[in-house]
């Protein structure tokens, strides 16, 4: 049974592709994510701040998507330093 197949993006709905900054979430939020997590600030929502994040809409406010990506859960990494690989 392939569970994770059926799996939803907490952030937009669409088909999650596992665990991205520790949330259930699809290639796309992480990539969002990854681009926008440091620059929270500088995003603004164009409308009132309480937009509807879907597949659909996402692309529409980053602001509010960010928003939603803290709200569930993401945690901005750090730059990573002490990977364990890196061990030569
Ligand atoms: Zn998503
Ligand atoms: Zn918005």
């Amino acid at each position: 049974m392939d569970t994770l197949s059926h799996a939803k993006c907490v952030i937009c709905n669409d088909r999650a592709k596992g665990y991205n900054f520790n949330v259930l979430s699809c290639v796309s939020c992480k990539a969002f994510f990854r681009r926008n997590a440091f620059r929270e600030d500088s995003l603004l929502c164009p409308f009132v701040g309480k937009c509807n994040i879907t597949l659909l809409t996402r692309k529409f406010c980053q602001k509010c998507r960010l928003n939603k990506c803290f709200a569930s859960g993401m945690i901005k990494e750090k730059q990573k330093q002490n990977k364990d690989h890196i061990n030569t």
